[in-house]
Order: structure tokens, then sequence, then C-alpha cells
């Protein structure tokens, strides 16, 4: 079955008591059993639940991996992966990383004994440098696109470099979403997702999801999600699978109006640069073509005026509002200097290509003409 058809039917089917066609939601915490150690295969909700178990299948399903382990946030998921090393392991960092993946690792995992080795740019060489600095190598973790320069990652090169070091590649694909990039057909072990994003897509629900190549390398993850508890609750499970159903239509739309934006962007006065992989001037161009299915839903401006040109746009944009967050159906503008990437020193910024008047747009679903006409008025 395609894409469109397992995102609506996998892991779910008529409820056979009832037959409600949506599953109900499984709130109970536990089970009854017949004689002490004989059950339904499930005895507590933190180590199994139907809802949760439903959404898991439909994930593993739609990027094409063995299973899948939910988690109760992006950065829970992350954190469940991270506990698989042993204190001495290597560990490459891609270039650009979310902030939270890097907090946690230079807050908790590096004092806790982890070794970590950034990559210096999106190249593959720079991440087998990497690689290559470290005693033991066990784990390479990327995003691509990138959060906030939307930079690409050539995601088969790293994989393959990588195995050659006998190291794991994860790749954090929340923002492409497995409609628009299937890391785990491209040669990475475990694809990582922020559901709270493009799968939710409504802005309403926190949560996380590794999906494993194998079913051998979800074993540990799955552990770790019972053992420590990281498990999503079942409401939130229910919303994601919700989200699911409509993914390839909403990313269709996304993606469709995120190319209009861009393309009326470069035609617009005050800006110094249009961040958008669909451009042909896109550095990455050719490889968002051979990676992924369309460009996103993601765009990066830079304000020819800098820090307060970019605080007035973020101020007058009426359909866009300011906040953080990406990959709901509507539209979101920030200010990474300002609020993701406050924290980084200016000059770190400014070396990492992040200039004061950068804003970045997710691009909803509304309709693109009052969106292209909201920016125009902005600016
Ligand atoms: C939001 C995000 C995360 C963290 O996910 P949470 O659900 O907020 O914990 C991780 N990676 C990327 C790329 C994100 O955008």
């Amino acid at each position: 079955m395609k894409f469109e058809t397992r995102a609506i039917h996998t892991g779910q089917s008529a409820d056979p008591t009832t037959g409600a066609v949506i599953p109900p939601l499984y709130l109970s915490t536990t089970y009854q059993q017949e004689s002490p150690g004989v059950h339904k295969g499930y005895e507590y909700s933190r180590s199994q639940n139907p809802t949760r178990e439903s959404l898991e299948a439909c994930l593993a399903s739609l990027e094409g991996g063995a299973a899948c382990a939910a988690f109760s946030s992006g950065l829970a998921a992350t954190n469940a992966l991270l506990q698989m090393l042993r204190p001495g392991d290597g560990f490459v960092a891609g270039h650009d990383l979310y902030g939270g993946t890097f907090r946690l690792l230079h807050s908790v995992f590096e004092p806790w004994g982890l070794e970590v080795a950034r990559a210096e740019s999106a190249k593959p060489e720079a991440y087998e440098r990497a690689l290559s600095s470290l005693q033991r190598p066990r784990m390479v973790w990327l995003e691509s696109p990138t959060n906030p320069l939307i930079d690409l990652v050539d995601i088969r090169a790293v994989s393959d470099a990588a195995h050659r070091y006998n190291a794991q590649v994860v790749v954090d694909n929340t923002f492409a979403t497995p409609y628009l990039q299937q890391p785990l057909a491209l040669g990475a072990d475990y694809a990582l997702h922020s559901t709270t994003k493009y799968l939710g897509g409504h802005s309403d629900v926190i949560g996380g999801a590794v999906v494993a190549r194998t079913e051998e390398l979800l074993e540990p993850v799955r552990y770790l999600q019972n053992t420590a508890g990281l498990i999503p609750g079942p409401l939130d499970c229910y919303l994601v699978q919700r989200g699911l159903k409509t993914l390839a239509v909403r990313m269709d739309r996304h993606c469709a109006n995120a190319m209009q934006l861009a393309e009326a962007l470069c035609e617009m006065k005050g800006l110094s640069r249009v961040i958008y992989p669909g451009l042909p001037d896109h550095p990455d161009h050719a490889l968002a073509k051979r990676q992924m299915r369309a460009f996103g839903g993601m765009i990066a401006i830079e304000l020819a005026d800098g820090f307060e040109a970019a605080k007035a746009f973020c101020t007058k944009v009426r359909i866009f509002s300011l906040a953080e967050s990406l990959g709901g159906v509507e539209s979101l503008c920030s200010h990474p200097p300002s609020m993701t990437h406050a924290s980084v020193p200016a000059a770190d910024r400014r070396a990492r290509g992040i200039s004061d008047g950068l804003v970045r747009l997710s691009v909803g679903i509304e309709d693109a003409d009052d969106l292209v006409a909201d920016i125009r008025q902005a600016l």
C-alpha cells in the first residue's frame, strides 16, 4: 500500500466489540489477568498500551522501518537514544542541531562521560573528520534540513562513512517528515521525530518517536522507554495519530505554499537573502532534489537592515504569528537571534551564519496569496 493509505489504516482497524471505526482511547493503567501471568499481552500501561501501539505501528510503516517507540516529547526520544551509550563512547554531533539537543548533550551527557565531536560543516568530509577524531565512535547524529539555516546533509554519504567506523546513524527527521524524506532507506539506523511539529500538525500536542531500521535496533530503545518511563499518554498518542492521517495532504500544501512564497520573497525589497532548498540558487538544491520528495515548509529570510528591522517585521505580520515551534497548519515566524539562539554568543552566531536580521518562517497551509500579502505589508 502507498504512504497515504498506510497513514490512515496501518495500526488501526474498527473496534471488534462495537464496530466503532475509530478505536477507543485506552486510558486504563492496568489490565485484568485470568490467572497470575495469564493475560492478553497487556499488564500495565507504562509497558504496553493499545493506543500507543497503534501509533507506533503506523509511524514505523510510514518511515519504512521495522519498529517504533513513541515518547512524551522529541527530547525524551533523544534522551533514550543517548542513554544507550556508555561513558567513554564517542558521539558525532551534526554541524547544526536543534538547541535542546545541544543543551542535553552539553549539560547532561558530556559531564556523564560522553565524548562529543562536532562536524564543522554540513559536508560528509566534516562528519568523517569528526568520526576519526574519536577514540570509540559509536553514534552520529544529524538533522536535514537544519534549523534555522535550512542546510542539507547528504544522509547516504554520512551513513556510509559512519558505518565504516561501526557507528550508528540517527537522523532527526522532524523538519522533513517521512512523507518528504526516508532516512532509513538512505542508510540511517534510526529516524527520530519531535511529533510536536508536522506529524501532530496542529500545535496542540507534545510528543516524540524513534523508528529503527530493524527490530533488534529498537530493542534497547524500547527497554528505556519502559524502564525510564519516557512514555506519552494515550490522548497524546491519539492526537499524533490523527495528525498522521492528513500528513500527506498537509505537506503537499506546506510545500506548495512555501515555494510560492519563496519565489515572491525573491522579488521583495528589504531582504538580503532568501533561503529555501526549492530555489535553484540554494547551494543544496541538487541534493534536496535527490534526497527529498519536495522541499518542505521552512524558509529563512535575512532582513537587510539587521536586528531592529527583523524585530519590527516580526511585530507587523498579521497572519504569521510570532512564536517558537513549527510544522502546524498555521504560519509562524521567529527571530532566532533573540529567541531560539539567544543563548548562543553573538560572535558564535555570526560565525554560524545566523545574522541579526535572520527570520525563520514556518509556512502554514492558509491561502498562499494571503501569506504573500502579509509578508509584503510587514516588510
Ligand atoms: C522541536 C524539535 C525537537 C524537540 O522536540 P520536543 O517535542 O520539543 O521535545 C527536536 N528536534 C527538532 C528538529 C525540533 O524541531
